[in-house]
């Protein structure tokens, strides 16, 4: 009998769901609890739209509510169950009824029961980039709406053509909620340009902070300024480092460690905290658990929760001071990445290349690039994942690699040479950067007049968790075809939706790099 049941991720249990207890940590209790809040969610959403109601405080109970259930969020069951009650409060309020129970939620016709739950788990990621566009003081009533929209769809019954087209709308707007949240880093840390990161760590007290959020990195940087603490990015926070209005402070020194399932071994006997701004958080060690800080939807037992206050600062003096306690290294560490490299990239953008366009497009014509690759999306632990190592390590001289998202550490430590002015590996940023990353293509797509699908670009792309979900279903919305993804197909879609997404993009399960490449290049 199963004790829970979640596929929302790419580790889950056997390639289908966990029953017993999450690969990720999440026993059957947060499980329960994440799949109530998720109820209570649609319950709200079900009653804003019958009542009409559209107010930005109810949207952001939907969204902080989203962004809790994804993949290695939170864990604590009382902030779960706090939330759920003001959800369901806001709901009793408005004069909602209860329209779905959990034994619903992924259970029925199983082709109806995939397209509900990518819709649902799209809807996940996609509250994560709203969240951090609403804290820099950004947000998109069309975006808003959808949040009620979406989640309230999960009551109504509808045709399977009607799903799709319902999945192919949400990929529009999760379109704009990318560029919502670009343009709030933009405005708010200036556009990123390249730097080289070391991964030396200086002797001394620092702070190694990690996920996506840059509010939390620029409060942090504010508060340590001349405190004696330097702070190292750790993960998804990486291209951070490309944004001026944060590079500017000269203790934020470097990246600390290698892709996210790796803090457990990276961040034992850690002699420095570390700030956790979104997922991936593993359970900690106890050789570190007292370390270890959390912010915004990410909780654990045990662990410190820094909340915001009503204007939105964070108080890190705690944290700050433990540094201080700590100490940090007692001499310089020289970490390596996991190809052995010690320094990365990062900063190239969408500005970066768009404003190197002319060079760009001249080396193409002049066949000095002939293939672009986009290898990008979420790492994970599986051995399967060194497909992506050996792809970049085994594409030609005269190919481009573009990247996002923290898939890159499994290759961004590797020197694979330069191509005009430009290292081989462009890091264009975080996961939500892929909106940059679709504007250049269509900017080149104009360039060369020609369509985005006849650019000599491939999209070769590594899934984890519900952010790649709600990005797979804009490049879809967007008619983007013959994209590679790994390392495997996600559980949730039913053997049906995966041939249609295939009959319909020509999406192809990657297989070996040598046969991938071949394919591709052959093409
Ligand atoms: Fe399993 Fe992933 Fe769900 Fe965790 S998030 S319980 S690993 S499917």
């Amino acid at each position: 009998m199963e004790s829970m049941f979640c596929y929302q991720c790419e580790q889950t249990a056997k390639g289908t769901g966990c029953t017993i207890s999450g690969v990720c940590g999440k026993k059957p209790e947060i499980a329960h609890l994440q799949d109530l809040l998720t109820c209570e969610m649609i319950n709200l959403a079900k009653a804003m739209q019958i009542k009409g109601v559209e107010c930005a405080p109810a949207v952001d109970l939907l969204v902080e509510g989203l962004f809790t259930t994804i993949t290695n969020v939170s864990f604590d069951k009382n902030r779960i169950t706090i939330l759920t009650d003001e959800i369901k409060n806001k709901r009793t309020k408005l004069g909602g009824t209860e329209c779905i129970t959990t034994d619903l939620l992924f259970h029925g016709d199983e082709d109806i029961i995939s397209l509900k739950s990518t819709l649902l788990f799209g809807l996940r990621g996609m509250a994560a980039y709203a969240h951090h566009a609403h804290v820099l003081g950004q947000r998109d009533d069309v975006v808003d709406s959808w949040f009620i929209k979406g989640m309230a769809s999960l009551t109504e019954e509808h045709t399977i053509d009607e799903w799709l087209a319902l999945l192919m709308e949400f990929g529009s707007i999760n379109l704009k909620c990318m560029a919502l949240l670009e343009n709030a880093n933009i405005t708010s840390y200036g556009n990123p340009t390249p730097v080289q990161i070391t991964m030396k760590i200086e002797k001394g007290p620092f702070i190694v902070i990690t996920g996506h959020d840059l509010n939390d990195l620029k409060m942090l940087l504010e508060q340590t300024v001349d405190r004696g603490v330097n702070i190292y990015t750790h993960s998804e926070m990486l291209p951070a480092h490309g944004y001026p209005e944060l590079k500017k402070y000269p203790h934020l020194k470097g990246n600390f460690g290698t892709a996210w399932y790796l803090q457990q071994k990276d961040f034992n006997n850690l002699p420095a905290p570390i700030l956790y701004t979104t997922n991936c958080l593993m359970p900690p060690m106890n050789s570190y658990i007292d370390k270890v800080y959390t912010t915004s939807a990410v909780a654990f037992p045990g662990t410190m929760h820094i909340d915001a206050d009503e204007n939105g600062y964070k108080d890190f003096s705690t944290l700050i001071n433990h540094a201080i306690e700590l100490k940090g290294y007692t001499e310089d560490m020289q970490l390596e990445g996991i190809n052995g490299g010690t320094s990365v990239t990062t900063g190239f953008a969408k500005q970066t290349i768009l404003d190197n366009a002319s060079t760009i497009v001249d080396a193409v014509k002049a066949g000095a690039i002939k293939h672009f690759f986009l290898v990008g999306g979420c790492d994970g632990m599986k051995n399967e994942r060194s497909y992506y190592t050996e792809f970049v390590k085994q594409t030609p001289k005269d190919t481009v690699i573009l990247t996002l998202a923290c898939g890159k550490y499994r290759f961004n430590d590797l020197d694979i040479g330069t191509i005009g002015p430009f290292p081989r590996i462009l890091d264009m940023g975080q996961c939500n950067d892929a909106y940059g990353a679709i504007q250049v293509a269509i900017a080149l797509a104009e360039v060369f007049e020609c369509g985005v699908n006849d650019l000599p670009l491939t999209l070769v792309l590594s899934w984890y968790e519900q952010k790649a979900v709600c990005i797979l279903l804009t490049l879809l919305s967007l008619g983007i075809k013959n994209i590679y993804i790994g390392p495997t197909v996600p559980a949730f879609f039913s053997n049906n939706v995966v041939n249609t997404i295939v009959d319909n993009f020509n999406l192809h399960p990657i297989t070996t790099p040598e046969q991938d490449l071949a394919t591709i290049l052959d093409a």
